[in-house]
């Protein structure tokens, strides 16, 4: 055969129609496929993670030889395996002696990187392609935010919804309003039931690959045995099909929702899926809109579902290239100490928080109001340092990915970019965490105590970091207000927030060994 076409397929990258595979043809087209070790160990991922993505590219391998695909892939224990892309590629260019290299454009800023030296280390040329995935591309979102003051995601969402024509009503928004989320704050109610997810059991490939994981990264963060996550394109079209039928009517109200012991409530599970290429995002929202159509889903829920997708996962994806590289470095707060050793065993008295590490440790899974309200906000207000934060998230997430956790921990949850993605920092007291779950019943912590050895630590965290970080803070129009409040208090009383703070902060246990990186 003349010589072939080498196409490189990263393990996010498991679409057949992906661009770089689209309109080639099989006999000319070498597909190349890598479990690497720099990519499994650049954070100590948990190990539910690690299996995910290596089962589901031997899945996907398969699936592409079964439909006449030439499939090169090459496993993690290779004896030959260099342990990097760069190296595999080189490999498989010895092997195959290619025309060319198509790949398309990785997701990580750190893959980007290598990949940019291909061209000039590889003697045959290299495309590398757009990621025609994303409804928005890198250079398009680059477009919209150049001469804007603000970057805000309703902005941006609404230019989605116009692109996409989803939910749309000739030129405006179907409804009248582009956005209900006013109406989709609804505490969870006593006795509320969320049918259950579909759990998938592992087949043969995936027990071979819980093996390996077990063998190989068997002291990373993580349970492995309770691994069911979709797999393949038919699991995870399974995994939708669920959440369309039986919890889409409700994931509106109960979006904002947390219950102890409820992992998934109304949330889709899908984003492993997504990010991974099993499923495609823009048949997703045309699918929740055609729920809303046939009148089977309130317009509330399917707006709410669509926005996730077209308005924040797109946005995240484009600030991220916008602000790298710099954004990993972002520290706007000054935040300086250490993670506490319980993100990592769960083992605090604050039962939201012992919750949300149990179900992280569990599942690898906790949802948004979790990773952002209990997680991420204890972290804002305990001021810890952004970049073990956001290793923590990277690590610990199934679906974590550089592009999509950063912008989630350092923009949205910590503030650290200092505004650019939030209008306000994302802080609150027991008190929010009280309306939107039932953690606090049954707490060690009061949460109506505001200062006490048994108060809730997020009441004086609250104000201890309002305070300390007033300066930065006191001009935003959001939150202003908030130090009128404070001032009210009067020295006595701030002092007694803020020694119960400080006393609470100095009996924090700082994480005892490296769970996030080598
Ligand atoms: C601190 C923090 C860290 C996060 N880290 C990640 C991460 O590493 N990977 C990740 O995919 N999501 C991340 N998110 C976003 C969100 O929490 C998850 O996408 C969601 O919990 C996944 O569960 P689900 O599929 O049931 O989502 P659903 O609640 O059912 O939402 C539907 C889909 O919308 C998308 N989505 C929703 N919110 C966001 C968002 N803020 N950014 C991007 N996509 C979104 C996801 O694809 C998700 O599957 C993070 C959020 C926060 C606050
Ligand atoms: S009382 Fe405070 S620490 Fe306890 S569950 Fe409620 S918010 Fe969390």
């Amino acid at each position: 055969m003349a010589k072939p076409v080498l196409v490189p397929v990263l393990g996010d990258q498991l679409t057949r129609t992906l661009a770089s595979l689209r309109g080639r043809a099989k006999d000319d087209t070498v597909t190349l496929m890598m479990e690497v070790w720099d990519e499994a160990t650049y954070v100590l991922h948990h190990k539910q993670k690690i299996a995910l993505v290596f089962s589901a590219m031997r899945h996907f391998a398969a699936e592409l030889e079964d439909a006449g695909w030439q499939v090169d892939y090459v496993k993690l224990d290779d004896p030959d395996n260099s342990g990097s892309f760069t190296g595999e590629v080189a490999r498989a260019i010895e092997r195959h002696d290619p025309r060319e290299i198509r790949v398309v454009e990785a997701g990580e800023f750190r893959v980007a990187q290598a990949m940019a030296e291909w061209p000039d280390k590889f003697a045959c040329p290299v495309e590398i392609l757009p990621d025609d995935r994303f409804i928005a591309s890198i250079s398009e979102f680059r477009d919209w935010a150049e001469d804007r003051k603000t970057l805000r995601m309703e902005h941006f969402y609404r230019e989605m919804r116009r692109k996409t024509d989803l939910l749309m009503d000739g030129d405006e928004p179907e409804g009248g309003k582009w956005n209900y989320d006013h109406d989709n704050r609804e505490p969870p109610k006593k006795g509320l039931f969320a049918p259950s997810r579909p759990l998938f059991e592992p087949d043969d490939i995936t027990c071979e690959v819980i093996e390996l994981v077990q063998d190989r990264f068997g002291d990373h963060f993580g349970n492995l045995d309770s691994f069911h996550w979709p797999v393949t394109r038919d699991e995870a079209e399974k995994a939708a099909d669920a959440f369309f039928a039986e919890r889409l009517p409700d994931f509106g109200q109960y979006q904002d929702a947390m219950m102890c012991g409820e992992d998934d409530l109304f949330h889709s599970m899908l984003s492993t899926s997504i990010n991974l290429g099993l499923l495609d995002p823009l048949n997703l929202c045309q699918r929740a809109q055609e729920e809303y159509r046939k009148g089977n889903a309130p317009l509330n829920s399917v707006e709410g579902f669509i926005r996730q997708i077209i308005g924040w996962r797109e946005y995240v994806r484009g600030f991220y290239w916008h602000f790298m590289p710099g954004l990993e470095e972002t520290n706007e707060l000054d935040a300086t100490r250490d993670l506490p050793e319980f993100y990592w065993t769960g083992e605090t008295g604050m039962r939201c928080l012992a919750d949300c590490v149990r179900s992280t440790r569990d599942n690898a899974h906790a949802h948004h109001i979790q990773r952002l309200m209990v997680l991420g906000n204890f972290a804002l207000i305990a001021g810890i340092d952004p970049r073990q934060v956001q290793d923590w998230f990277l690590v610990v997430y199934a679906d974590a990915y550089d592009w999509v956790e950063l912008p989630n921990v350092a923009a949205m949850a910590l503030y650290a970019d200092g505004g650019k993605l939030a209008s306000k920092p994302y802080a609150a007291s027991g008190n929010y965490i009280n309306k939107m779950s039932d953690y606090c019943g049954e707490c060690r912590y009061s949460v109506s105590k505001k200062t006490s050895e048994d108060a809730c630590p997020f009441n004086a965290l609250y104000w201890h970091f309002m305070d300390r970080n007033r300066v930065r803070l006191e001009a935003n129009h959001r939150i202003g207000r908030i130090f009128a409040t404070w001032d009210r208090m009067g020295e006595e009383r701030q002092g007694e927030y803020l020694e119960s703070a400080e006393k609470f902060l100095s009996s924090l246990q700082p994480a005892s060994k490296g769970w996030a990186r080598n």
